[in-house]
């Protein structure tokens, strides 16, 4: 359709306007928010920016077969409509994404009260057809300043907040926080850190148990990295591992897990505990290397790591991204001796249907599957559905971020299943953690 043809109002409908649910778009938001920084050199008061992201809808259509995300997304625009004030300025701004601009959520306080608000209210199911569906969603919020008034800087960091708010899973809602989200500098500062801390054990793994209901113990452990900076205290894996892949560094960090895992193998050892596996997580960017076999073979023989129960933990999204040659490479991984679990399972864009052709030992069901299994009934389909198929593909399965007495309750019901998560055990240090396993 020729633009030239249509009256201003059409085209900006047409452009500006979400034809599911007539709000705004990502376009019309942008210029709703310029027009507003330009009103003076900067904005006299901030504006709050809540992003939202639902969890993956179209999933839904997977398992029902209809179009459910899109009636969905239509109720879910009508309810939180109905939170906010009529100067509040709310729009679709991706295909399961909305944001809220307001002036007049100025604090933390306000926002986090009607992101808190949100939450609540998907605390209900809706209803479409004859189904009960839960939503859940994850909101991150970031305010307008002085220096930061351009729409596109608002909108990303917001989108970004939520981003990490998603990936530790802790909390749904986060606010960002321009101290402790890295500036440029601070990244900076952190990649020329980075190699000084490997070496220097500013960087050390502490152990997650994960717990098999079969065996009644923790018969397996998660190696997760942390970092003690000197000036800028505990700094997330999620943020540094991000920093280590772009630098060149996720060899020499990956290096020093296979390596603390040995050592790990001979303190079990000494302690009577046989019969235990070590996860480790590895990165696309390392497993793509050239000579990542050759680093691999390399280090299990002169660690003596044949014959112990090593894993590593691969993000779904990996299999996605490179299926190539990924299927010889898993061969070879397996060939020495290492089995390969996927992570964070139902989070990426790969079917049940991949796995049949790769050689994959475990699937670690994603934490957003588990959180609220036991108030859930559809969730707690799509885990049986996985927890199946996975069996008949003879493919074990790990239940991640099981956090409650009743949660686990549920998931004990599936057969063979293993659990990780706060509620068996927290990440804690080697020392602590083989207490824990002693006492068992
Ligand atoms: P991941 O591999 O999915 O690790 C699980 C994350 O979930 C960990 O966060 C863990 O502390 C957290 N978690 C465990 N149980 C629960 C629970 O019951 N509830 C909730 N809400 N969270 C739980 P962490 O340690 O902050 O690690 C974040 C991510 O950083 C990891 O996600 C992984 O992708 C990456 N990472 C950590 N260490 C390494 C590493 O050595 N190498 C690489 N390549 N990535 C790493
Ligand atoms: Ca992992
Ligand atoms: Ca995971």
């Amino acid at each position: 359709m020729n633009p030239d043809t249509l009256t201003d109002k059409a085209y900006l409908y047409l452009t500006q306007i979400d034809t599911l649910t007539n709000l705004p778009n990502r376009t019309y938001l942008m210029s709703e928010l310029e027009e507003k920084f330009s009103l003076g050199d900067h904005p006299k008061t901030p504006t709050a920016l809540l992003f939202i992201e639902f969890d993956d809808l179209a999933r839904f259509n997977d398992t029902f077969g209809f179009d459910i995300d899109d009636q969905l997304i239509l109720q879910l625009s009508e309810h939180i409509k109905l939170l906010l004030d009529v100067d509040d300025f709310l729009a679709r701004v991706g295909n399961y994404q909305f944001a809220i601009a307001s002036q007049r959520l100025q604090s933390e306080k306000s926002s986090g009260t009607l992101a808190k608000r949100i939450i609540h209210m998907l605390s209900e199911p809706f209803s479409v057809g004859e189904n009960m569906f839960y939503v859940s969603a994850s909101i991150g919020i970031s305010f307008s300043s002085a220096e930061k008034n351009s729409a596109y800087r608002l909108l990303k960091t917001a989108e970004n907040t939520m981003r990490h708010a998603q990936k530790d899973g802790k909390n749904y809602i986060a606010f960002t926080q321009y101290d402790v989200q890295p500036s440029l500098q601070k990244s900076v500062r952190l990649m020329g850190d980075l190699p000084a801390a490997i070496d220097n054990e500013e960087i050390y793994y502490v152990y997650q148990g994960q717990y098999s209901h079969k065996e009644n113990r923790l018969n397996g452990a998660e190696l997760l990295a942390r970092w003690k900076h000197p000036q800028y205290g505990e700094v997330s894996p999620a943020l540094f591992i991000p920093l280590a892949e772009q630098s060149g560094m996720i060899g020499p960090l990956t290096i020093k897990a296979i390596i603390e895992a040995s050592r790990m193998f001979d303190k079990l050892k000494a302690r009577g505990i046989t019969d235990f596996s070590l996860s480790i997580n590895i990165s696309p960017v390392f497993l793509m290397e050239s000579d990542f076999i050759e680093t691999v073979q390399f280090l299990r023989q002169y660690y003596n790591l044949a014959g112990e129960k090593l894993n590593f933990e691969i993000m779904e999204d990996t299999l996605a991204h490179n299926m190539g040659n990924l299927a010889q490479l898993l061969e070879k991984i397996r060939d020495l001796g290492i089995s390969i679990e996927i992570d964070d399972y139902g989070t990426g864009h790969t079917s049940l249907k991949y796995l049949e052709n790769l050689p994959v030992d475990t699937l670690k069901v994603d934490k957003s599957f588990i959180r609220n299994i036991d108030k859930n009934r559809k969730r707690m389909a799509l885990l049986k559905a996985i927890i199946d198929m996975s069996h008949a593909l003879d493919i074990a399965v790990i239940a991640e971020g099981v956090e409650t007495e009743s949660e686990d309750r549920i998931i004990k019901k599936f057969k063979d299943i293993t659990v990780q998560g706060y509620l068996y055990s927290k990440p804690e240090e080697s020392a602590p953690f083989l207490d824990k396993l002693q006492t068992q």
